[in-house]
């Protein structure tokens, strides 16, 4: 991480990776922030890839009119297989330069972080990071961008599967988005009353489900909705709703995959408040000589973590939520 001061007089912002709801509010706070430091601030499309097309356009205050509301992202978000080579890089920064940008706010997940990291030690463009993905799993923030929404619309989903589940006396496995990380299975699970909640980072035999729902029949439990995050150890809901129904033959299971309707949907007003204040430290970091950092918010504090230590160190998932969930679905 740097911290000298440099002169910057145009910046590029690009959102990459995965949508997240919020990237649009981050993108608006930091064309924002470039016009009240008196920056040019120029849109990158679709990530690496239209770094590397040169599909770059200057961006002005109609191009942010009535985006922080909206779901997804104005500037489009692509995974760039080119930007993996030392060739594809090339080409982004000489259309980098060819538009005089001397600095970059990247926007995305832990890969779109690792882009932004390697092209500062090959070509030292600053970059400055925001953790844009809903799946919260970047070391150096409280929350990301988008992880918010994510967990309302999965629990408003839910909430609507409970009432098919109680109304049949159904079991249900809700499979959430999440693949190496269980904090959006976490939330929902809590939030709306989950029977048992499945994350790829520990281990939940499915003889302790058995007993789980055994129990609950006990307890004349009217509705058994079972989160699982993909990719999980145990398996995806599909594969775990077999496991149990081979051992409890008599329940009525069914599954639910919710997918990609997690990514959509306006932003919630976290999310929107979120974005606005990363954004603008983003650029405020940028011209104190922060870079190389990613910008989050730790304990209610804008905190600049060195991207190298934020796609690196891990972020555990809380044992205390786990075991509060524990307590609640008994
Ligand atoms: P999400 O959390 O939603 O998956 P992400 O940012 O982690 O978002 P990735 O697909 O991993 O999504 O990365 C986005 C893009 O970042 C890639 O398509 C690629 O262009 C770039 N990128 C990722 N890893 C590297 C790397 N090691 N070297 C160069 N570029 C990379």
């Amino acid at each position: 991480m740097q911290d000298q001061p440099i002169n910057i007089k145009k910046i590029g912002v690009l959102t990459s990776g995965g949508d997240a709801p919020g990237m649009n509010a981050a993108i608006r706070a930091v064309v924002r922030a470039g016009f009240y430091y008196n920056l040019e601030v120029y849109g990158i499309y679709r990530g690496y890839e239209g770094m590397i097309n040169d599909d770059i356009r200057k961006l002005d205050s109609r191009s942010i009119a009535h985006v922080l509301e909206r779901g997804g992202t104005f500037l489009k978000s692509a995974r760039s297989l080119e930007f993996r080579t030392p060739e594809g890089r090339k080409k982004a920064y000489d259309n980098l330069k060819s538009h005089g940008i001397d600095a970059l706010v990247v926007i995305g997940g832990d890969g779109s972080l690792t882009g932004a990291h390697l092209f500062y030690k090959e070509f030292g463009i600053p970059a400055v990071g925001l953790p844009g993905t809903i799946d919260n799993d970047l070391f150096g923030t409280d929350l990301t961008i988008g992880f918010d929404t994510a967990c309302n619309t999965a629990i408003g989903a839910i909430d609507k599967i409970r009432d098919t589940a109680t109304s049949h006396d159904r079991l249900f496995f809700v499979e959430v988005m999440g693949r190496d990380a269980g904090f959006i299975a976490i939330n929902a699970g809590i939030g709306s009353a989950a029977a048992a909640i499945l994350i790829p980072e520990k281990k939940f035999p499915v003889e302790k489900l058995i007993d789980r729902l055994k129990f609950r029949e006990k307890a004349k439990k009217e509705s058994n909705i079972v989160i699982v995050a993909e990719g999980g150890k145990s398996g995806g809901a599909q594969e775990i709703s077999e496991k149990v129904k081979k051992i409890l033959p008599t329940y009525d299971i069914k599954v639910t995959i919710l997918g990609h309707l997690q990514r959509g949907g306006a932003p919630s007003s976290f999310d929107r408040i979120l974005s606005s204040k990363l954004g603008v430290s983003a650029v405020e970091g940028l011209l104190k000589g922060k870079f190389d950092v990613m910008v989050g918010i730790i304990n209610n504090k804008i905190v600049y973590t060195p991207i190298k230590r934020a796609i690196i160190d891990d972020k555990e998932v809380d044992d205390e939520d786990l075991r509060i969930a524990g307590i609640l679905s008994t």
